[in-house]
Order: structure tokens, then C-alpha cells, then sequence
């Protein structure tokens, strides 16, 4: 289980709509199974379906996290114009959070679709050894 505040999903929503047609990526920063900072990234390799995160920036972005006293619970990337399941690619990319983000084991994947543009749809993922599992995400109304 996730949960987001409706605020910080529009805020996730506006970024990916500002990339659009590439792909856009942030990270989620919170307590375990609360995203309470939203943190918009550059996408370093824009492309129609992938993205990879600025090494610098990143680095730059978990010491804020880790000042703020705060932890990875997620992070998330649009879908421009696919459904808002993980890909394929997705999946064989899935080497984070362990090679990237070692101490954050429990962290979700939020794909964001696009695919109607006026009506962005997010849902959230494990996804470990290739198998993708549905982590329940709850958006809080402010
Ligand atoms: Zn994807």
C-alpha cells in the first residue's frame, strides 16, 4: 500500500504532462508506505519509451532526502501514450532499488498514463525476479 496525497499526485501529473511525449521520472520520498515530497527529475535519455535518471541530480536528490530525514519509498515514470503497467522494459530494468537504491528494498514503481491525456491515471507496482505484483495506491484528499 501506497499513499499519496491528491496535491503531490497533481503535482507527479503536471510533471509528466510537461514532458509529454517523452517520458518523465522522479523519485517519492516519505515514511514507509506515505510519499509526503514529490521530486520531479531530469530525464536524461529522453525518449518516446524510456527514461534514466541524471546520476548528479540523483545523488543530489537522496542527500536532500536523507537530510530531510526522509526515505525512497518509490519512484515514478509516465507512460506518453501505454497503458499504466510496466513494461517489459520495465521490467528488465527493475535492478533498482537494489543496485541503485540498495537501502530502499520496499520501494514501488508508479507508472503514470497518458494515454488519455486530460485524465492521467496512476497505479503502482513491486516488481522483483520479473514478477510484477499491484501495491494498492491511496490517494488522500486534501
Ligand atoms: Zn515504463
Amino acid at each position: 500500500m501506497l499513499i499519496i496525497n491528491e496535491d503531490d499526485l497533481q503535482t507527479i501529473f503536471a510533471n509528466c504532462s510537461r514532458e509529454y511525449p517523452n517520458e518523465a521520472c522522479g523519485i517519492l520520498a516519505g515514511s514507509p508506505g506515505v510519499v509526503e515530497q514529490v521530486y520531479a527529475m531530469t530525464n536524461a535519455r529522453p525518449g518516446l519509451a524510456s527514461y534514466e535518471m541524471d546520476p548528479e541530480e540523483q545523488f543530489r536528490v537522496m542527500k536532500a532526502i536523507r537530510r530531510s530525514g526522509l526515505g525512497i519509498v518509490g519512484i515514478y515514470h509516465s507512460h506518453p501514450s501505454g497503458p499504466a503497467y510496466p513494461s517489459g522494459i520495465d521490467v528488465e530494468r527493475a535492478y533498482w532499488p537494489g543496485t541503485l537504491f540498495p537501502n530502499f528494498p520496499d520501494a514501488a514503481y508508479m507508472i503514470v498514463s497518458l494515454a488519455h491525456p486530460s485524465n492521467p491515471a496512476a497505479r503502482t507496482f513491486a516488481i522483483s525476479d520479473g514478477q510484477i505484483s499491484e501495491v494498492e495506491l491511496i490517494v488522500r484528499q486534501a
